[in-house]
């Protein structure tokens, strides 16, 4: 079978896609067809935390599968129940009630009809470079054009300020405003880190016009050596959205609300099939319960500030910037990163793009040392 050529031919082409076919995981090692074997800095754009063919992990799908796979949320589930008292022993006060869905731009999609209803306002303020989604509302919280354009036209009372530019926020809000939505690291546009004083300037800038304060934190879930980003900033959102990390890479989707915002939703007006699934409430439980068994969210935040640190002693001409929170890195290069990714690759090492410029590491949070010393002295050559 000429895997390639199949996907070529079959799939509508809407990716730039990678010249290997990747067959195995195990830890935070992949293998290809042809049996080279990868270190996994990439975990599929941040999902497979706990690394690959984890024996909890198979252990709770094989288990669950064997016991009940669907279950619509118009029944009660003993799995979901305990999911969700596992997470609620991990979120702050003030986000209280819990939103089942698929994936990140679901749990946006979500976020944004919330908001809108709970408030009873339209407008929608996002930033520039922020990246949520490809459905409809989250495509109109997105900023980039090469994504927006073909689709036009997009949802109406959307728009976008620079981030980090509380001023500009600040400008923009008014008391017709439903949510400010946001990344506390912009991830997909080139890892950018929030600096602290402007966040809790939007938490604050909120409040005082009655808008509610949504946090994508689909990509910066469980990654940044805290369960939430936000944690590093003292605040907490209205809305929190979740996805990629929860579940380990099988497919799932939270969007997390005040009781507040709750409490004013019309109830029967939103949902879908697959939402809180046994299935992927088993695997999502194993994942807090692994994370909090190895002390994961420490070891992200050690590897990360070891990764970062490694990458900025680093002598390369081309490197422009180290950027990064917890186990979330970018290297803003003076050049295109297509080719910097294709040598990584080649010697064995899987990296992602970010924005134009960068290359974006998201190795799962068992990541070690030893990894990483063998990243950087292949990075380090390959930058040269
Ligand atoms: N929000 C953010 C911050 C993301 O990084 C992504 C995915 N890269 C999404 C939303 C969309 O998630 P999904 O691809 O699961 O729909």
């Amino acid at each position: 079978m000429d895997i390639q050529q199949i996907e070529n031919e079959t799939l509508v082409p809407m990716y730039a896609k990678r010249d290997i076919a990747l067959v195995r995981g195990e830890g935070y090692y992949l293998w290809d067809s042809e049996g080279n074997r990868y270190y996994d800095f990439a975990s599929n754009y941040g999902v497979n935390i706990l690394g690959h063919s984890h024996p909890a992990i198979t252990n709770a799908i094989s288990q669950q599968a064997s016991t009940l796979i669907s279950c619509h949320q118009s029944f009660y589930n003993d799995v979901r129940a305990k999911y969700l008292q596992k997470l609620s022993e991990k979120l702050p006060e003030g986000l209280d009630k819990v939103f089942f869905c698929n994936s990140g731009t679901e749990s946006v999609e979500a976020a944004i009809k919330f908001a809108r209803a709970a408030t009873g306002r339209s407008r929608i303020i996002a930033t520039k470079r922020g990246y949520h989604g490809r459905t409809y509302g989250a495509l109109s919280a997105t900023a980039d054009k090469k994504y927006r354009e073909p689709y036009m036209p997009l949802v109406p009372d959307f728009e976008h300020v620079p981030y980090a530019d509380l001023e500009a926020l600040e400008r923009s809000l008014s008391e017709d405003v439903a949510a400010v939505i946001l990344e506390p690291v912009q991830g997909e546009s080139g890892i950018y880190p929030a600096p602290k004083e402007y966040l809790a300037g939007v938490r604050a800038a909120t409040r005082k016009f009655g808008a509610l304060l949504i946090l994508d934190e689909v990509q910066t879930g469980f990654r940044t050596g805290k369960y939430f980003a936000f944690e590093h900033y003292d605040i907490v959102p209205d809305i929190l959205c979740l996805s990629k990390a929860v579940a380990n890479g099988f497919p799932m989707g939270l969007t997390i609300t005040s009781r507040d915002v709750a409490s004013r939703l019309p109830a029967g007006t939103h949902g879908n099939t697959f939402g809180g699934n046994p299935l992927a409430c088993a695997v999502a439980l194993v994942v807090l319960e692994e994370i909090d068994r190895g002390d994961l969210l420490s070891n992200a935040a050690n590897m990360g500030a070891y990764l970062i640190d490694r990458l900025r002693s680093m002598n390369s001409p081309v490197v422009r910037e180290v950027r990064g929170l917890g186990l979330m890195i970018g290297v803003e290069l003076k050049d295109r990163p297509t080719k910097y990714l294709r040598l990584l690759q080649e010697r064995g090492f899987i990296a992602l793009p970010a924005g134009a410029t960068t290359i974006r590491f998201l190795p799962p949070i068992v990541i070690d040392q030893q990894a990483i010393d063998a990243l950087i002295e292949v990075f380090e050559e390959v930058l040269t």
